[in-house]
């Protein structure tokens, strides 16, 4: 058998491509288009406007894109919501609504699993299982809309997975969640956040757009980042840096930096000294984010106070650092957490 083709995950261009080899006019692609991005129905047989014919032969070759909310948790205190999707394989992503004076913020998924193997993070403990499409990603995107009644202003791919380690999707994502005739979100309400894969930096910065880069910091210094974050050891902090600096030549757009402050690991005053040397002159934005302690991994989350500390010595040093708001602490679970506890009961059942 053969996979049929996901409907969601095209393009117009590639809508009107396939169309066409059925032998219909142009005009087609945008009405298809409208129903996919638009009223964002779940079946082809839901295209009133096709023939009957038509959506019979689409049948036979393609679907749409759908999942399904497996489990949502809302917090009482802000109105975060964190939901667990159902993948058409049985596979399972999360992604977390949250809300902000200024609108609601979509945190996405954009693999299952991931390869990079940060040793804070639970999303990794079980390795890549496999690529988002571009159509699940939105599908994240319109499944969190629909649920929540909730416009979306702005879309983080922080979720679970590395955005660059798949690369062209997410570029697809990309075009078609910011594209006029679907949600229309423009590029400057997207964040897209990565470990520091070095030559997709650079591939990004060639697509020239108007994206939030941010970058997994976390540490200040090369022994350290590659002990907490392996990718360090194939991209060092100095290729790092100098892949931000071309990159903010090529699109002038500023690069944010995040920084997961772990209790005695990397809050230190050598820490914010250091940070000083790699940062210093920048016109970056650091994002201190008290470290989510995972089950599995001994990192500890300092006091308030050492972290509001740690903000104090980085701004001592003429560097910007903002400690990120907490949403949803009584949901709080780390990134990929949900999932692993879903995969482990699904594991004793069995
Ligand atoms: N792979 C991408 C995006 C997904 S992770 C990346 O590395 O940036 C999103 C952010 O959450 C990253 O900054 C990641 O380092 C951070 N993160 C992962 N686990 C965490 C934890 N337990 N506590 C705090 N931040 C964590």
């Amino acid at each position: 058998m053969t996979e049929k083709t996901d409907l969601r995950s095209l393009e117009e261009g590639e809508l009107a491509g396939l169309l066409a080899g059925l032998g219909q006019p142009a005009f087609r692609a945008g009405q298809v288009f409208s129903w996919l991005h638009q009223k964002r129905v779940a079946s082809i047989g839901e295209m009133t406007n096709l023939s009957k014919e038509l959506r019979a032969q689409l049948e036979e070759r393609c679907r749409v894109e759908t999942l399904a909310i497996e489990r949502k948790q809302v917090s009482r205190l802000d109105g975060t919501v964190k939901y667990l999707f159902r993948l058409w394989d049985g596979n399972h992503v999360e992604a977390v609504l949250m809300q902000y004076r200024h609108g609601s913020s979509l945190c996405i998924s954009t693999q299952v699993g991931c390869r990079m193997g940060c040793t804070f993070c639970a999303s990794t403990l079980g390795g890549l299982v496999r690529n988002l499409s571009p159509g699940e990603m939105l599908s994240e995107v319109y499944e969190a809309q629909r649920d929540s009644g909730r416009r979306i202003d702005s879309i983080v791919l922080m979720g679970i997975g590395e955005p660059l380690d798949n690369y062209e999707n997410v570029m697809k994502f990309l075009r078609l969640v910011s594209h006029p005739g679907g949600l229309n979100l423009g590029a400057r309400h997207i964040s897209l956040s990565t470990c520091g894969i070095v030559p997709m930096i650079d591939r990004l910065a060639e697509e020239k757009s108007q994206i939030t880069l941010s970058i997994s910091l976390h540490a200040s210094n090369d022994e350290k980042r590659s002990r907490l974050m392996p990718v360090n050891r194939q991209y060092p902090l100095g290729e790092l840096m100098a892949a931000c600096q071309r990159y903010f030549a090529k699109t002038g757009r500023r690069i944010s930096f995040e920084y997961a402050l772990i209790a005695g690991v990397n809050d230190g005053r050598e820490d914010a000294d250091e940070l000083q040397g790699l940062l210093g002159g920048w016109v970056a934005h650091i994002n201190l984010i008290p470290v989510n302690p995972v089950r599995e991994r001994a990192y500890a989350r300092g006091s308030r106070e050492s972290v509001f500390r740690f903000q104090q010595m980085l701004r001592q040093r003429g560097l910007n650092a903002t400690i990120r708001r907490e949403l949803g602490g009584d949901i709080s679970a780390a990134c990929g957490q949900l999932r692993r506890e879903r995969e482990q009961e699904e594991a004793e059942h069995v």
